[in-house]
């Protein structure tokens, strides 16, 4: 082989190497959680348990939009086949009162976005808001908290909404159709590591996702309970392998904190394991919810 010839073989293959090694890296690869993020749930429950009141009767859930993501973008190392992302809201249920857990895409957003959308669903998700008296949110996303934002009586609605300082701090960067100053005046919820919200309903901090991301710990009064951790995990997958989003998704498009969030899918996998009765129920995943439903621990539509 001449020098030449040889060079560009040397060049290609370094190329090769290059390219080969970013797209491990970046699409395949997720990487190993380097810190650690507890889930003290002896104290969640005793938290639970001291408010008090009584607590839910049930949890009921609306899918609102509906889409799909390459596999490789809701757990590293997938692949490229299509996998379904759908948008929740639940509505926790008490003998006099209700509470909201998220509430899906502003409608204007999922226009946008090319995602099926339930108009219907989204309706009674909206008389759910209004008939609810306590508002919460996993984290500060618009396919979280847009459809909150979106409502024409969002200050009113504001009263009883439950939202911390990071996430409204950080609604504005991430909500494309957010209305301006919508947050002046509001008293936002602080707390450490855990906090009593409702009898049996307690927040979890759990920074990473977002800066304002927190788990939502329900009990109800026959004793079930489920852990709405938001979008620390997209997929029961992602626990189940330890294995976070590709770091493309990561790194350029959510900006998020990785360690973080493999420190926590490292936490509800030990938690699973330690506690495989408590029903965790990540950010989008339509199989979770699906076998939730059908085991009648969720029940379909809001009241
Ligand atoms: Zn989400």
């Amino acid at each position: 082989m001449n020098k030449w010839l040889r060079r560009v073989a040397i060049g290609l293959i370094a190329l090769l190497v290059i390219v080969g090694g970013a797209y491990y890296w970046l699409i395949v690869q997720s990487g190993t959680p380097s810190g650690t993020y507890t889930i003290d749930i002896a104290q969640v429950r005793r938290l639970a348990d001291a408010m008090p009141g009584d607590k839910p009767i049930e949890i009921r859930v609306e899918q609102l939009e509906r889409g799909s993501f390459p596999a490789t973008a809701i757990v590293a190392g997938d692949g490229w086949a299509p996998s379904p992302m759908a948008m929740f809201s639940y509505q926790v249920v008490f003998p006099h009162s209700t509470a909201v857990i998220d509430s899906g895409f502003d409608p204007k957003a999922v226009k946008k976005n090319g995602m099926q959308f339930d108009g219907v669903a989204q309706a009674r998700m909206s008389k759910g808001l209004n008939d609810a008296s306590l508002i919460l949110f996993t984290h500060e996303h618009e396919d979280h908290i847009g459809g909150f934002l979106a409502q024409p009586n969002v200050r009113t609605l504001l009263g009883k909404a439950r939202i911390n300082g990071e996430q409204v701090a950080n609604a504005a960067r991430y909500n494309s159709e957010i209305p301006p100053n919508v947050f002046t005046g509001y008293q936002a919820t602080s707390y450490e590591s855990y906090l009593a919200v409702a009898p049996g309903v307690v927040l979890i901090r759990a920074a990473g996702h977002t800066p304002g991301s927190q788990m939502i710990y329900v009990k109800t009064a026959k004793g079930q309970e489920f852990l709405f951790i938001g979008d620390v995990a997209w997929h029961m997958r992602n626990i189940e392998l330890v294995r976070e989003r590709a770091r493309l998704v990561t790194m350029f498009m959510l900006r998020e904190d990785s360690d973080a969030v493999l420190a926590q899918l490292q936490a509800l996998k030990q938690l699973s394991q330690k506690e495989p009765k408590i029903f965790i129920v990540p950010g989008h995943d339509l199989g979770v919810v699906t076998a939730d439903l059908a085991a009648g621990a969720l029940q379909r539509n809001f009241r």
